[in-house]
């Protein structure tokens, strides 16, 4: 039933560069070390810029200055390694309502081949909250889950990064509600869900798997992301076992690559 290499991945379309300012290593490293361990296909999906109206300045993406650089990077690394490796120039984002055109449109001009959705927070990093933080507010699932559904129905997102990134806390009937309902419509759209290897390498709140044990009776397909903020990641043959070793035990299939939607 499970199409994932049982070994190692093959594609890989979740990592990060220097540019975030919290990931480590060269865009060459990476894709040495992805050659090195038999990844066919890989994707940059670097924390996206965003064009903040107010001077303010993140310190957890790239600026909007810097992705020249980051796609002529990949650009000169895609010829050089052609015969070794594919790779493809993407943003992982979240949807942010007043960002998303001007976003999209920059995407476009810049011929970005792919985006994932990883929705950090429910707005920006500076009007927050970040999903991560345990909470027990209803309302807090909820628009987790509206925002990215609505993200989703633009047809733009390729995957949906860490899905159980968002930490409820209270009621498990209440976080089974929203998230199976999310699990639902992603299923309608036929948009696959990550197992996260740096959630699972780095022993964070998810993989969760009560979330999986819905993904598993809604009937979702799966795609393992590294979600490399370094290199030695990309070597961590045991937290994708462990990914794998969810999808088998909830019987979930994990697609070997997630297929790319184009950025329209
Ligand atoms: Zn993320
Ligand atoms: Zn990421």
């Amino acid at each position: 039933m499970s199409q994932s290499n049982e070994k190692f991945m093959t594609a890989n379309f979740h990592a990060h560069t220097f540019r975030c300012q919290h990931a480590y290593g060269t865009e060459r490293e990476y894709v040495e070390t992805a050659i090195e361990m038999g990844i066919k296909k890989f994707g940059f999906s670097d924390h996206v810029f965003c064009p903040f109206k107010n001077g303010e300045v993140s310190g957890m993406r790239m600026k909007l200055s810097e992705v020249e650089d980051y796609v002529h990077t990949i650009e000169q690394l895609r010829q050089e390694y052609k015969n070794d490796i594919e790779l493809y120039i993407g943003f992982e984002t979240e949807y942010m309502r007043a960002f998303y055109e001007e976003q999209v449109k920059i995407c476009k001009d810049y011929g970005i081949d792919y985006l994932i959705m990883g929705q950090h927070f429910l707005g920006t990093e500076f009007d927050g909250p970040y999903a991560g933080t345990p909470t027990e507010d209803e309302k807090v699932l909820s628009t987790y889950v509206e925002l990215v559904l609505e993200g989703m129905q633009t047809g733009n997102f390729t995957y949906l990064a860490h899905p159980d990134l968002i930490h409820y806390i209270g009621d498990s009937k209440i976080y089974d509600k929203h998230m199976r309902y999310m699990c639902e419509e992603m299923k309608k759209m036929d948009i696959p869900l990550e197992l996260n290897m740096l959630g699972m390498a780095t022993g964070r709140h998810y993989p969760n798997e009560t979330f999986w044990k819905i993904v598993s009776e809604v009937g979702n397909k799966a795609v393992v992301g590294i979600d490399a903020h370094d290199t030695n990641i990309i070597q961590n043959i045991n937290a994708y076992k462990n990914c794998i070793n969810i999808a088998k035990k909830y019987k979930i299939e994990v697609l070997n690559e997630a297929k790319l939607r184009k950025i329209s």
